[in-house]
């Protein structure tokens, strides 16, 4: 199955209609970015491709599963088991090292501590930090805080890694080092979707989904590989 697959959706929001018929696959191991200016339906988006809402009308599966069959209980379990989030703030715990940090990610499993450990571990050591295990966040940079919340997305191996404003609490250098560990993660063959308004990192990205008022007016570029800006 596709990893994200959208037919016809709309979204309505009281009356506003955030999204117009949006059509959109997304294959395994594929770096997508979802682009756009303010207002243009991205949030609405990472919403539903991340089982947060259910759209109006159309169908959205992700992994396979029809969200619309799916209980609000189901759905935080297809949450936690086909999707990894990394948001423009880090959201990691204050005054817990690292390797807790991205183990209690994985609590949802039922893994023993000692496993979610060694599980965290390797996911940090993925984003280049397997130094910092007991660093906590006050003690990490930016950067650094940004890897270990990319590390405890993708501690459990989920189908879809979905990265929102992934950079923009970052400076220019900080912001780079991120996107040089999705570059990594895509490389090894996770699939990623990269949601922004910067250009500069849509066109980063092998293929560029462009979104204005609620439609896409643009996809474009699969399989070309680019550099980091
Ligand atoms: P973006 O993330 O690209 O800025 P959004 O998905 O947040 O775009 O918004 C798309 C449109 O839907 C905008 O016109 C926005 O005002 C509207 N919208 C989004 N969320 C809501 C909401 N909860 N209630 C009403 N209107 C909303
Ligand atoms: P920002 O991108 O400005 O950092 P957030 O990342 O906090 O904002 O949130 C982006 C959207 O995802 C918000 O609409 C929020 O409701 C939702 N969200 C944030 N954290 C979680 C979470 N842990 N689980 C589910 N949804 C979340």
């Amino acid at each position: 199955p596709y990893v994200v697959e959208l037919r016809e959706v709309t979204k309505v929001y009281g009356g506003v209609r955030a999204l117009r018929g949006v059509d959109l696959l997304v294959e395994r191991g594929e770096l997508v970015a979802i682009a756009g200016p303010s207002g243009s339906g991205k949030s609405t988006l990472l919403h539903l491709i991340g089982t947060l809402d259910r759209p109006t009308t159309g169908t959205v599966r992700i992994a396979g599963h029809d969200v619309a069959g799916l209980s609000d209980r189901e759905l935080s379990a297809l949450r936690a088991r086909h999707l990894g989030f990394v948001f423009q703030q880090f959201h990691l715990a204050p005054g817990v090292s690292a390797l807790d940090n991205v183990a209690d990610g994985l609590l949802y499993t039922g893994t023993p501590l000692r496993a979610r450990r060694e599980r965290a571990a390797a996911a940090l050591e993925r984003v280049g930090l397997g130094h910092r295990l007991g660093h906590r966040p006050n003690q990490l940079s930016g950067g650094e805080q940004q890897r270990v919340a990319v590390a405890r997305a993708v501690a459990g191996d989920p189908p879809l890694l979905l990265a929102d404003e992934p950079t923009g609490n970052l400076d220019s250098a900080a912001g780079a080092e991120v996107l040089g560990v999705l570059r990594d993660l895509h490389a090894s063959g996770t699939t990623i979707a990269v949601i922004t308004h910067d250009p500069e990192i849509a066109e980063w990205c092998p293929r560029q989904v462009r979104v204005r008022d609620g439609r896409v007016v643009a996809d474009a570029g699969a399989g070309i590989g680019r550099r980091p800006p």
